[in-house]
Protein backbone atom coordinates (compact mmCIF):
# COMPACT_ATOMS: atom_id res chain seq x y z
CA UNK A 1 0.00 0.00 0.00
CA UNK A 2 1.37 3.01 -0.79
CA UNK A 3 1.08 6.50 0.89
CA UNK A 4 -1.05 7.93 -1.87
CA UNK A 5 -3.68 4.90 -0.90
CA UNK A 6 -3.06 4.95 2.67
CA UNK A 7 -4.33 8.94 2.90
CA UNK A 8 -7.69 9.80 1.42
CA UNK A 9 -9.41 13.07 1.87
CA UNK A 10 -13.55 13.60 0.91
CA UNK A 11 -15.35 16.39 1.47
CA UNK A 12 -18.78 16.60 2.71
CA UNK A 13 -21.47 19.40 2.20
CA UNK A 14 -24.08 20.30 4.77
CA UNK A 15 -27.26 21.87 4.19
CA UNK A 16 -28.72 24.56 4.62
CA UNK A 17 -30.22 25.49 8.16
CA UNK A 18 -33.47 27.02 8.62
CA UNK A 19 -32.14 30.06 9.92
CA UNK A 20 -29.60 30.46 6.54
CA UNK A 21 -33.09 29.73 4.70
CA UNK A 22 -35.07 32.39 6.79
CA UNK A 23 -32.22 35.09 6.05
CA UNK A 24 -32.41 34.21 1.89
CA UNK A 25 -28.48 33.45 1.74
CA UNK A 26 -27.29 32.15 -2.08
CA UNK A 27 -25.68 29.09 -2.60
CA UNK A 28 -22.43 28.91 -4.09
CA UNK A 29 -21.68 25.54 -3.97
CA UNK A 30 -21.69 22.66 -6.83
CA UNK A 31 -20.94 19.03 -5.97
CA UNK A 32 -20.68 16.67 -8.92
CA UNK A 33 -20.44 13.15 -7.14
CA UNK A 34 -19.28 11.58 -9.83
CA UNK A 35 -16.01 13.66 -10.35
CA UNK A 36 -15.71 13.65 -6.76
CA UNK A 37 -14.99 17.75 -7.29
CA UNK A 38 -16.77 20.47 -5.58
CA UNK A 39 -16.84 23.83 -7.61
CA UNK A 40 -17.56 27.35 -5.75
CA UNK A 41 -18.40 30.37 -6.80
CA UNK A 42 -16.77 33.67 -5.56
CA UNK A 43 -20.06 35.80 -4.44
CA UNK A 44 -17.69 38.81 -4.33
CA UNK A 45 -16.48 38.17 -8.33
CA UNK A 46 -20.06 37.19 -10.00
CA UNK A 47 -18.29 38.04 -13.52
CA UNK A 48 -15.78 35.02 -13.06
CA UNK A 49 -16.77 33.02 -15.82
CA UNK A 50 -15.96 29.45 -13.92
CA UNK A 51 -16.36 28.37 -10.06
CA UNK A 52 -13.29 27.30 -8.97
CA UNK A 53 -12.99 23.61 -8.72
CA UNK A 54 -11.16 21.26 -6.68
CA UNK A 55 -10.90 17.40 -6.92
CA UNK A 56 -10.91 14.61 -3.77
CA UNK A 57 -11.00 11.09 -3.55
CA UNK A 58 -15.46 11.46 -2.86
CA UNK A 59 -17.32 14.26 -2.28
CA UNK A 60 -20.79 13.87 -0.25
CA UNK A 61 -23.72 16.44 -0.86
CA UNK A 62 -26.82 17.67 1.19
CA UNK A 63 -28.24 14.49 0.27
CA UNK A 64 -25.24 11.91 1.54
CA UNK A 65 -26.79 9.61 4.13
CA UNK A 66 -25.24 8.67 7.60
CA UNK A 67 -24.67 5.57 6.39
CA UNK A 68 -23.42 6.12 3.02
CA UNK A 69 -20.88 8.56 4.44
CA UNK A 70 -19.95 5.66 6.69
CA UNK A 71 -19.76 2.84 3.94
CA UNK A 72 -17.02 5.18 1.34
CA UNK A 73 -15.33 6.14 4.09
CA UNK A 74 -14.40 4.53 7.33
CA UNK A 75 -15.92 1.03 6.79
CA UNK A 76 -12.91 0.03 5.22
CA UNK A 77 -10.57 1.60 7.92
CA UNK A 78 -12.61 -0.45 10.55
CA UNK A 79 -12.04 -3.48 8.65
CA UNK A 80 -8.56 -2.97 8.40
CA UNK A 81 -8.19 -1.95 12.46
CA UNK A 82 -10.11 -5.75 12.78
CA UNK A 83 -6.99 -7.24 10.82
CA UNK A 84 -4.88 -5.68 13.21
CA UNK A 85 -3.69 -2.39 11.28
CA UNK A 86 -4.09 1.36 12.91
CA UNK A 87 -6.28 3.62 11.49
CA UNK A 88 -7.14 7.93 12.11
CA UNK A 89 -10.16 9.44 11.04
CA UNK A 90 -10.00 13.61 11.18
CA UNK A 91 -13.37 16.09 10.39
CA UNK A 92 -11.56 19.07 9.94
CA UNK A 93 -13.70 22.39 9.03
CA UNK A 94 -15.03 25.80 10.44
CA UNK A 95 -17.39 25.57 13.16
CA UNK A 96 -20.82 24.92 12.61
CA UNK A 97 -20.14 23.00 9.07
CA UNK A 98 -21.00 19.15 10.56
CA UNK A 99 -17.80 18.17 11.79
CA UNK A 100 -19.31 17.14 15.28
CA UNK A 101 -22.59 15.43 12.65
CA UNK A 102 -20.32 13.36 10.95
CA UNK A 103 -18.23 11.59 13.86
CA UNK A 104 -20.62 11.36 16.43
CA UNK A 105 -23.91 12.34 14.65
CA UNK A 106 -27.31 12.49 16.60
CA UNK A 107 -26.87 9.24 18.46
CA UNK A 108 -30.50 8.50 19.43
CA UNK A 109 -31.73 8.41 15.94
CA UNK A 110 -30.48 5.20 14.38
CA UNK A 111 -30.16 6.57 11.04
CA UNK A 112 -28.21 10.17 12.37
CA UNK A 113 -25.47 7.88 13.69
CA UNK A 114 -22.42 9.42 12.74
CA UNK A 115 -19.01 7.42 12.19
CA UNK A 116 -17.95 6.73 15.55
CA UNK A 117 -21.52 4.59 16.97
CA UNK A 118 -21.21 3.21 13.27
CA UNK A 119 -17.78 1.87 13.70
CA UNK A 120 -18.89 0.52 17.50
CA UNK A 121 -21.97 -1.35 15.67
CA UNK A 122 -19.70 -2.37 12.56
CA UNK A 123 -17.13 -3.86 15.27
CA UNK A 124 -19.29 -5.81 17.37
CA UNK A 125 -21.19 -7.10 14.39
CA UNK A 126 -17.87 -8.84 13.25
CA UNK A 127 -17.03 -9.80 16.63
CA UNK A 128 -20.13 -12.18 16.79
CA UNK A 129 -19.54 -13.74 13.51
CA UNK A 130 -16.23 -14.72 14.44
CA UNK A 131 -16.52 -15.51 17.68
CA UNK A 132 -15.43 -19.24 17.11
CA UNK A 133 -11.97 -18.78 16.24
CA UNK A 134 -11.25 -15.74 17.88
CA UNK A 135 -11.58 -13.98 21.25
CA UNK A 136 -11.90 -10.27 21.26
CA UNK A 137 -10.67 -7.54 23.69
CA UNK A 138 -12.11 -4.05 22.58
CA UNK A 139 -11.01 -1.12 24.87
CA UNK A 140 -11.68 2.61 24.47
CA UNK A 141 -10.69 6.37 25.64
CA UNK A 142 -11.64 9.11 25.64
CA UNK A 143 -9.47 12.65 25.44
CA UNK A 144 -9.46 16.14 24.70
CA UNK A 145 -6.39 18.38 23.46
CA UNK A 146 -7.21 21.55 24.27
CA UNK A 147 -4.08 24.64 24.52
CA UNK A 148 -1.63 21.98 24.02
CA UNK A 149 -2.55 19.71 26.97
CA UNK A 150 -3.85 16.76 27.30
CA UNK A 151 -7.23 16.14 29.15
CA UNK A 152 -8.67 12.91 30.03
CA UNK A 153 -12.49 13.16 28.80
CA UNK A 154 -13.49 10.41 31.25
CA UNK A 155 -10.93 11.28 34.28
CA UNK A 156 -10.60 15.22 34.14
CA UNK A 157 -9.89 15.46 37.36
CA UNK A 158 -6.44 13.68 36.66
CA UNK A 159 -5.20 17.45 35.03
CA UNK A 160 -2.96 17.51 32.19
CA UNK A 161 -1.62 14.18 30.95
CA UNK A 162 1.78 13.55 29.30
CA UNK A 163 2.60 11.68 25.95
CA UNK A 164 5.07 9.09 26.31
CA UNK A 165 7.52 6.45 24.25
CA UNK A 166 8.33 2.92 24.63
CA UNK A 167 10.21 0.67 22.56
CA UNK A 168 7.96 -2.28 22.77
CA UNK A 169 4.65 -0.62 22.68
CA UNK A 170 5.02 3.11 20.60
CA UNK A 171 3.20 6.35 22.02
CA UNK A 172 1.15 6.42 24.74
CA UNK A 173 -0.60 8.76 27.25
CA UNK A 174 0.58 8.22 30.63
CA UNK A 175 -2.31 7.80 33.08
CA UNK A 176 -4.75 8.05 30.93
CA UNK A 177 -8.05 5.37 31.78
CA UNK A 178 -9.13 3.25 29.11
CA UNK A 179 -12.21 0.87 29.31
CA UNK A 180 -13.20 -2.55 27.78
CA UNK A 181 -16.12 -2.12 26.13
CA UNK A 182 -18.53 -5.11 25.37
CA UNK A 183 -21.04 -3.82 23.02
CA UNK A 184 -22.56 -0.75 21.58
CA UNK A 185 -24.50 0.92 25.07
CA UNK A 186 -21.28 0.82 26.04
CA UNK A 187 -19.63 3.19 24.18
CA UNK A 188 -22.44 5.06 24.14
CA UNK A 189 -22.46 5.68 27.87
CA UNK A 190 -18.81 6.34 27.84
CA UNK A 191 -19.51 9.34 24.90
CA UNK A 192 -22.04 11.58 26.83
CA UNK A 193 -20.10 10.85 30.05
CA UNK A 194 -16.50 12.22 27.88
CA UNK A 195 -18.70 15.08 26.46
CA UNK A 196 -19.96 16.35 29.92
CA UNK A 197 -16.60 17.28 30.20
CA UNK A 198 -15.49 18.91 27.26
CA UNK A 199 -13.13 21.76 28.10
CA UNK A 200 -12.47 21.34 31.85
CA UNK A 201 -9.54 22.97 32.15
CA UNK A 202 -10.02 25.96 30.13
CA UNK A 203 -9.34 28.84 31.79
CA UNK A 204 -12.27 31.03 30.42
CA UNK A 205 -15.83 29.95 30.96
CA UNK A 206 -16.90 30.43 27.21
CA UNK A 207 -14.21 27.99 25.76
CA UNK A 208 -16.70 25.79 24.39
CA UNK A 209 -15.36 22.42 22.11
CA UNK A 210 -14.69 24.39 18.97
CA UNK A 211 -11.82 25.55 20.61
CA UNK A 212 -10.19 22.17 21.17
CA UNK A 213 -9.55 18.36 19.60
CA UNK A 214 -11.19 15.77 20.78
CA UNK A 215 -9.95 12.12 19.90
CA UNK A 216 -12.16 8.71 20.78
CA UNK A 217 -9.74 6.08 20.64
CA UNK A 218 -10.19 2.44 20.11
CA UNK A 219 -8.13 -0.55 20.34
CA UNK A 220 -9.29 -4.18 19.42
CA UNK A 221 -6.85 -7.16 20.31
CA UNK A 222 -7.97 -10.32 18.82
CA UNK A 223 -6.53 -14.23 19.15
CA UNK A 224 -7.45 -16.49 17.12
CA UNK A 225 -7.12 -20.02 17.50
CA UNK A 226 -5.82 -21.48 13.49
CA UNK A 227 -6.41 -24.90 12.27
CA UNK A 228 -2.95 -25.73 12.98
CA UNK A 229 -3.86 -25.15 16.91
CA UNK A 230 -1.77 -22.06 17.13
CA UNK A 231 -2.99 -19.32 19.36
CA UNK A 232 -2.58 -15.56 16.65
CA UNK A 233 -2.67 -12.04 18.27
CA UNK A 234 -3.01 -9.03 16.12
CA UNK A 235 -3.74 -5.38 17.63
CA UNK A 236 -5.36 -2.86 15.71
CA UNK A 237 -5.73 0.89 16.73
CA UNK A 238 -8.50 3.67 15.00
CA UNK A 239 -8.50 7.38 16.69
CA UNK A 240 -11.63 9.12 15.92
CA UNK A 241 -10.76 13.34 15.92
CA UNK A 242 -13.46 16.07 16.17
CA UNK A 243 -11.11 18.73 15.48
CA UNK A 244 -10.92 22.42 16.61
CA UNK A 245 -13.12 24.96 14.16
CA UNK A 246 -10.73 25.47 11.25
CA UNK A 247 -11.86 29.31 11.00
CA UNK A 248 -8.86 31.84 11.55
CA UNK A 249 -9.94 32.08 14.98
CA UNK A 250 -8.71 35.60 17.15
CA UNK A 251 -8.26 37.41 13.66
CA UNK A 252 -10.64 40.25 15.36
CA UNK A 253 -9.09 41.69 17.48
CA UNK A 254 -7.89 38.81 20.33
CA UNK A 255 -6.00 39.05 23.15
CA UNK A 256 -4.32 37.94 26.13
CA UNK A 257 -5.43 33.94 26.58
CA UNK A 258 -7.61 34.06 23.58
CA UNK A 259 -5.45 35.23 21.29
CA UNK A 260 -2.77 32.44 22.81
CA UNK A 261 -5.39 29.63 22.20
CA UNK A 262 -5.87 30.87 18.70
CA UNK A 263 -2.46 30.68 17.95
CA UNK A 264 -1.87 26.86 19.27
CA UNK A 265 -5.07 25.76 17.45
CA UNK A 266 -3.60 27.04 14.37
CA UNK A 267 0.03 25.68 14.64
CA UNK A 268 -1.28 22.17 15.42
CA UNK A 269 -3.74 22.17 12.63
CA UNK A 270 -0.88 23.60 10.50
CA UNK A 271 1.51 20.74 11.82
CA UNK A 272 -1.09 18.09 11.07
CA UNK A 273 -1.80 19.69 7.72
CA UNK A 274 2.29 19.27 7.30
CA UNK A 275 2.20 15.75 8.65
CA UNK A 276 -0.01 14.76 6.00
CA UNK A 277 1.34 16.23 2.86
CA UNK A 278 4.94 14.89 3.85
CA UNK A 279 3.49 11.52 4.17
CA UNK A 280 1.92 11.85 1.10
CA UNK A 281 4.46 13.50 -0.96
CA UNK A 282 6.65 10.60 0.64
CA UNK A 283 9.66 12.42 -0.81
CA UNK A 284 10.53 13.80 2.84
CA UNK A 285 12.28 11.67 4.98
CA UNK A 286 11.69 13.89 7.86
CA UNK A 287 8.06 13.89 9.28
CA UNK A 288 7.38 16.56 11.65
CA UNK A 289 5.29 14.47 14.26
CA UNK A 290 6.76 16.62 16.93
CA UNK A 291 5.85 19.94 15.82
CA UNK A 292 2.40 19.38 17.79
CA UNK A 293 0.18 17.03 20.35
CA UNK A 294 -1.85 15.82 18.61
CA UNK A 295 0.62 14.88 15.54
CA UNK A 296 3.21 13.54 18.19
CA UNK A 297 0.35 11.37 19.81
CA UNK A 298 -1.05 9.92 16.45
CA UNK A 299 2.34 9.44 15.32
CA UNK A 300 2.12 5.52 15.20
CA UNK A 301 -1.52 5.81 13.34
CA UNK A 302 -0.36 8.11 10.67
CA UNK A 303 1.32 6.52 7.91
CA UNK A 304 3.65 3.51 7.63
CA UNK A 305 0.52 0.47 7.48
CA UNK A 306 -1.61 2.94 9.07
CA UNK A 307 -4.80 4.03 7.05
CA UNK A 308 -5.70 7.82 7.49
CA UNK A 309 -8.88 9.85 6.60
CA UNK A 310 -9.88 13.83 6.38
CA UNK A 311 -13.30 14.00 6.32
CA UNK A 312 -13.82 18.37 5.18
CA UNK A 313 -17.02 19.79 6.23
CA UNK A 314 -18.52 22.65 4.89
CA UNK A 315 -21.27 24.86 4.20
CA UNK A 316 -23.26 26.30 1.27
CA UNK A 317 -23.59 29.49 1.88
CA UNK A 318 -21.85 32.39 0.25
CA UNK A 319 -21.27 34.41 3.39
CA UNK A 320 -18.86 31.79 4.47
CA UNK A 321 -17.34 31.62 1.16
CA UNK A 322 -13.96 32.47 2.69
CA UNK A 323 -13.80 29.93 5.57
CA UNK A 324 -14.95 27.42 2.69
CA UNK A 325 -11.83 28.28 0.06
CA UNK A 326 -10.27 27.72 2.94
CA UNK A 327 -10.89 24.32 4.05
CA UNK A 328 -10.87 23.47 0.50
CA UNK A 329 -7.65 24.58 0.17
CA UNK A 330 -6.06 23.11 3.36
CA UNK A 331 -7.59 19.43 2.23
CA UNK A 332 -6.38 19.51 -1.29
CA UNK A 333 -3.08 20.29 0.42
CA UNK A 334 -3.12 17.15 1.72
CA UNK A 335 -3.44 15.30 -1.36
P1 LIG B 1 -19.33 21.39 13.96
O1 LIG B 1 -19.11 20.22 14.83
O2 LIG B 1 -18.47 21.38 12.72
O3 LIG B 1 -19.22 22.70 14.69
P2 LIG B 1 -22.05 20.43 13.88
O4 LIG B 1 -21.79 19.00 13.59
O5 LIG B 1 -22.38 20.76 15.29
O6 LIG B 1 -20.83 21.35 13.40
O7 LIG B 1 -23.20 20.90 12.88
C1 LIG B 1 -23.86 22.16 13.01
C2 LIG B 1 -25.37 21.96 12.80
O8 LIG B 1 -25.63 21.50 11.46
C3 LIG B 1 -25.96 20.90 13.71
O9 LIG B 1 -27.25 21.30 14.07
C4 LIG B 1 -26.00 19.64 12.84
O10 LIG B 1 -27.00 18.74 13.25
C5 LIG B 1 -26.29 20.24 11.45
N1 LIG B 1 -25.69 19.42 10.37
C6 LIG B 1 -24.38 19.37 10.07
N2 LIG B 1 -24.15 18.57 9.01
C7 LIG B 1 -25.34 18.10 8.64
C8 LIG B 1 -25.78 17.20 7.59
N3 LIG B 1 -24.91 16.64 6.73
N4 LIG B 1 -27.11 16.94 7.50
C9 LIG B 1 -27.99 17.50 8.38
N5 LIG B 1 -27.64 18.34 9.36
C10 LIG B 1 -26.34 18.64 9.51
MG1 LIG C 1 -18.55 20.21 16.85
Amino acid sequence: MSEKEAVKVVVRCRPFSEKEKAAGHSNVVTINKEAATVGIIDPKAPNDPLPKTFTFDSVFDIQSTQQEVYNKTARPIVESVLAGYNGTIFAYGQTGTGKTFSMEGIRDVPELRGIIPNAFEHIFTEISMAEKTTQFLVRASYLEIYNEDIIDLLNPKAGKLEVKERADTGIYVKDLRTFVIKDVEEMDRLMSFGNKNRSVGATEMNATSSRSHSIFSITVEASEKKPDGEEHIRAGKLHLVDLAGSERQGKTGATGERLKEAAKINLSLSALGNVISALVDGKSSHIPYRDSKLTRLLQDSLGGNAKTLMVATMSPASYNYDETVSTLRYANRTK
